[in-house]
């Protein structure tokens, strides 16, 4: 196609107006409703420029970019009000348009008085489309945006050439992690590592995270497991003509996560408290007076038709709004909807510990004596306490600290014993996982103890980086022991890849004569000099079926993987040794093991 035929298509677009908005949800997984949406533009279906990329591209190069944003952003105010969405109304600017002389200041809030949007629904998404030596101009567009009362997103973290340099400087109300980081996430340790420190660096700086490009169920339990909250993605809705309203509908999704290996606290049971909750037309009267007969009453949930709840009101700010002269006559009778606050934390009872805990730290405003909402599939179950999460998290960590192993900080005996006994409990499908060093002990004699404990931290790092950590488990036996408890289906590749991590981290540790010669010489136990293999991996391997749960506690499993290893060991070099449950129910484990 042609410059030509670019600019009058174009041309014909702007004449006719002919643009689409589509709105693609921004759910909250802990409030269980959809925050807002992000407006997406396209062009006419027939149109060389339907996909927003090469439309907003030739706008650019022929100078038309703040004529086709505003056409945008019009259409996007007008059918976010005619469909009447819910929540905020996510639009994507591009900076440079500020800078065209046809730019029309002001047109913006014209366009959302005409729609009936309120500025403070707006979240303005800012990228950053090529290389900028001129920060000043991102300066100028948030500034410019922030004085009318919009909040503001960097869009597509990470892509960008200065991303951390724009997030430092214009200190964003949200921040949306490019789809990059995001795809795969389940699979790929170090892209968990950056989104780990995007949420450590969004704490500091009172930004909230928003997940972009979510596809996939696993990806999905792992951002729920870190703790990022805010989703967007395929997964819980396309971008859309006519989008979802109510995210109950997009959410059975969220509650397909395989079970958790680690002991966070199993579920929420322990923190339920019973309290009783008000409908949205119950008058303010009535609650003021179930406060007044509970002292202990911090906060009431007030919920819908279905029990799902819609919103809580706090001692404090019923207090608060009460204290104005006359203000319990005015306001005695009035539905309490009109004094609750929107802004709750409702956690399903299932979820972990270490999730309420992480959705706690992230919110912007968490006062510790504001309760939280505790639901069960949606609907209201009782409420919890912000004080009770502090004080169980800190028994757990104090316990979790006492079974660590010292040297690599993993789970030791008392934990590993324990996610077996779960394991058979939960009458689960698992590999049970052995690993064992090879030529550790010369290696130690030669090298020293300093080293050797450098090892021993090099694999325990390469066993947490293959694992899936919302479904696997990791733990430290002892000296060159661990234990691997999969569930991931995947299991084979990630021991091969564990094993290629661990040989290529381990050449850093050899001295170049080693290396080369591929083996070090060393005493053996005869007092004879002989010659050693580099370090290589043996596995040992329990393939545990669920029918063969009943017939087995932890230490027989324990033992049988430690079998399984023994003969993983009789093997030089890496080697991965399976004992299958259920035919060892049959035979003897040693029989029945199959090695490969
Ligand atoms: P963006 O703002 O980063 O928007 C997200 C893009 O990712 C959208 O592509 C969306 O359809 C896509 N997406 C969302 N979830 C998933 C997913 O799970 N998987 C995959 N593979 N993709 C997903 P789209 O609509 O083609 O828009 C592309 C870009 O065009 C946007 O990136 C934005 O930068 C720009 N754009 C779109 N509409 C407008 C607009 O009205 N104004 C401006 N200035 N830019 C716009
Ligand atoms: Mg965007
Ligand atoms: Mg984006």
């Amino acid at each position: 196609m042609t410059t030509i035929e670019q600019l009058s298509a174009l041309s014909q677009i702007l004449a006719q107006g002919n643009l689409h908005s589509l709105f693609q949800p921004i759910v909250s997984l802990s409030e269980r409703r959809i925050l807002g949406y992000e407006a997406l533009t396209r062009g006419p279906s027939n149109s060389p420029l339907h996909s927003p990329i090469p439309l907003f591209a030739v706008a650019r190069q022929s100078g038309r970019l703040s004529e086709l944003e505003l056409a945008c952003r019009e259409s996007a105010c007008r059918r976010f009000s005619e469909l009447q969405l819910p929540g905020k109304l996510f639009l994507n600017i591009s900076p440079e348009s500020l800078l065209e002389a046809s730019h029309q200041p002001g047109r913006t809030l014209q366009l959302l008085k005409t729609y009936g949007i309120a500025p403070s629904q707006v979240v303005i998404e800012l990228t950053e489309q090529a290389p900028i030596d001129d920060f000043s101009l991102l300066h100028t567009a948030l500034h410019h945006y922030r004085a009318m009362g919009f909040s503001i997103a960097l869009d597509d973290l990470g892509a960008g050439y200065s991303s951390l340099r724009l997030w430092s400087e214009l200190r964003p109300d949200y921040v949306k992690i490019d789809r990059h980081f995001i795809d795969g996430i389940h699979q790929d340790a170090v892209k968990r590592e950056f989104v780990g420190s995007i949420l450590q660096m969004a704490k500091a700086s009172r930004a909230q995270v928003i997940a972009e490009g979510i596809e996939l169920p696993e990806e999905l339990a792992v951002l729920a497991e870190m703790g990022v909250d805010l989703l967007q993605g395929y997964l819980l809705g396309r971008p859309q003509e006519q989008p979802a309203h109510e995210a109950q509908q997009l959410l059975p999704l969220l509650e397909a996560r395989p079970g958790a290996l680690q002991d966070e606290g199993c579920d929420l049971s322990a923190l339920l408290n019973q309290q009783p909750a008000v409908h949205a037309e119950q008058t303010i009267g009535e609650v003021l007076a179930a406060f007044r007969a509970q002292a202990n009453l911090n906060s009431m949930a007030v919920l819908d038709e279905q029990q799902q709840p819609i919103g809580i009101v706090h001692r404090h700010s019923l207090t608060d709004a009460l204290l104005k002269p006359f203000a319990t006559d005015l306001l005695a009778r009035k539905p309490i909807s009109r004094l609750m606050s929107d802004d709750f934390l409702a956690v399903e009872l299932e979820q972990s510990l270490q999730q309420v805990s992480r959705l706690l730290t992230s919110r912007a405003r968490q006062r510790i004596e504001e309760d939280f909402i505790i639901t069960h599939k949606g609907i209201y179950h009782g409420l919890g306490r912000v004080i009770d999460v502090l004080k169980l998290i800190t028994e757990l960590k104090i316990q979790q600290a006492r079974h660590a192993n010292p040297l690599t900080l993993l789970p030791g005996n008392v934990p590993i014993q324990q996610c077996l006994s779960r394991v058979l409990q939960q009458e689960r499908e698992a590999l049970i996982c052995y690993v064992d060093i090879d030529n550790f002990k010369p290696f130690n004699d030669i090298y020293g103890y300093a080293k050797g404990d450098e090892v021993l931290l090099c694999l325990a790092h390469c066993l947490s980086e293959r694992v899936d950590p919302t479904c696997d488990f990791v733990g430290h036996i002892g000296g060159d022991d661990f234990l691997l408890v999969l569930s991931s289906k995947d299991w084979r590749k990630r021991l091969h890849q564990l094993q290629e991590d661990f040989q290529g981290q381990c050449r850093r540790f050899y001295r170049p004569e080693h290396l080369q010669a591929g083996c070090f010489s060393a005493t053996n136990r005869q007092g004879q000099r002989q010659e050693f293999g580099l370090l290589t991996l043996s596995i040992g391997v329990v393939h545990l079926h669920p029918q063969a749960c009943a017939q087995l506690d932890a230490s027989q499993l324990a033992e049988l993987a430690s079998q399984a290893k023994h003969h993983a060991k009789g093997v030089p070099g890496y080697s991965l040794h399976i004992v299958d449950t259920l035919l060892a129910n049959n035979q003897s484990p040693n029989s029945a093991a199959r090695a490969s």
